[in-house]
């Protein structure tokens, strides 16, 4: 089985849209794992992921599908990260974190990944297990302790016994699952605080939280580690090159870069190219070298909005969530219904059936 699992969720449409738009929106399902996309221009394409979870899809069925088996690695000492993926307002907060973080009937993935761990660690009396929280943000390549707001520019080292880690970065050690909420609600308040200071959305920086969870024998002492981490990525749409100036412009470059550095490195890793992979391209893929490839399994949630005035957007991430993970190999074929397309290109998935298709 592949450490890259690569699913799309889209959300429902906001009740402005259904206000201006109806209920245009640009997804037919076909089944659990593919639907057929009509793009701006309404040219038709099937998509095929590990998963998709359509607008009435629950948090906790993404949970299970995306984050418990990772909860599982970490505890037999792997690492293992989890992205959420897509433009501003897709859903990649509400899917992370849920609304009102923590107290929601609709909890995200942060929120149940807390209860999974210690729900597991619970389960093993053989051990002295410790969790220690960490939260970080990357914003114009600059790394921010949420912990501690006077640590603005944490470094990002590498040991022999440690891997990659973070100089200096507060690390809180957690008993139980309230204790772990209140230190990330703790981090997350901070976050807005440093946006208000910095005059800066949310949406312009990626956000990492990193749990490590150690298992310590009491036969015979052995430690077993596991690092976790989940990024809440910033917008991944255009920004129009033509009018962005300044702050902006720079912003949109820092994180265009960062974005398609970690598209190259998942890419990498899922393709065996392994004698080069780009990690030190970015501060994102470098603070997460140890969380991608080795012994650790990744999952990418590509969040979309389903309005067909998004498509194009919805296009790009969807566009990204294949790239990242399939290498495609050009086919002609021809097809039945329609034959001026019958010569058109077929992108497929290798040694999967996950592709994207011109209908
Ligand atoms: P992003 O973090 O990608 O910018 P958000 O997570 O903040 O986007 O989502 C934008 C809006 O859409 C929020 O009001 C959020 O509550 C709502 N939303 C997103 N995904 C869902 C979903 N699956 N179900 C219900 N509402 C959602
Ligand atoms: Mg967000």
């Amino acid at each position: 089985m592949s450490n890259v699992t690569v699913c799309v969720r889209f959300r429902p449409l906001s009740p402005r849209e259904r206000n201006a738009h109806g209920e245009a929106i640009c997804i037919t399902s076909l089944d659990e794992k593919s639907f057929s996309f009509k793009d701006d221009k309404e040219e038709k394409s099937m998509f095929c992921f590990d998963r998709v979870f359509y607008p009435g899809s629950s948090q906790s069925e993404v949970y299970e599908f995306i984050a418990m088996p990772i909860i599982q690695d970490i505890m037999n000492a792997t690492n293992g990260t989890i992205f959420t993926y897509g433009q501003t307002g897709a859903g990649k907060t509400y899917s992370m974190e849920g609304p009102n973080f923590p107290d929601s009937q609709e909890k995200g993935l942060l929120p149940r990944v807390v209860d999974g761990l210690f729900e597991s660690l619970r389960s093993s009396d053989e051990v002295h297990c410790t969790v220690k929280l960490s939260m970080v943000e990357i914003y114009m390549e600059k790394i921010r302790d949420l912990l501690d707001l006077a640590k603005d520019n944490l470094q990002i080292l590498e040991s022999k016994v440690q891997g990659i880690y973070l100089s200096e970065v507060t690390e809180i050690a957690v008993m139980d699952p309230a204790d772990a909420l209140k230190c990330l609600s703790r981090g997350i308040s901070n976050r807005a605080v440093g946006e208000t200071q910095m005059n800066m959305a949310s949406s312009r920086s990626h956000c990492i939280y990193i749990f490590i969870v150690q298992q310590k024998s009491t036969k015979d002492g052995m430690v077993k580690t596991g690092k976790l981490m989940l990024v809440d990525l910033a917008g991944s749409e255009k920004v129009e090159k033509t009018n962005a100036q300044g702050k902006v412009l720079e912003e949109a470059k820092s994180i265009n870069k960062s974005l398609s550095s970690l598209g190259k490195v998942i890419n990498a890793l899922t393709t065996g190219r392994m004698n080069h992979i780009p990690y030190r391209d970015s501060k994102l893929t470098r603070i997460l070298q140890d969380g991608l490839g080795g012994n650790s399994r990744t999952a990418l949630l590509c969040c979309c909005s389903p309005s067909s005035t998004d498509a194009s957007e919805s296009l790009s991430t969807l566009r990204f969530g294949t790239r990242t993970k399939y290498l495609k190999t050009p086919l002609r074929v021809n097809m039945n219904e329609d034959k001026s397309k019958s010569d058109q290109v077929i992108q497929h998935g290798v040694g999967s059936e996950s592709c994207e298709r011109i209908l």
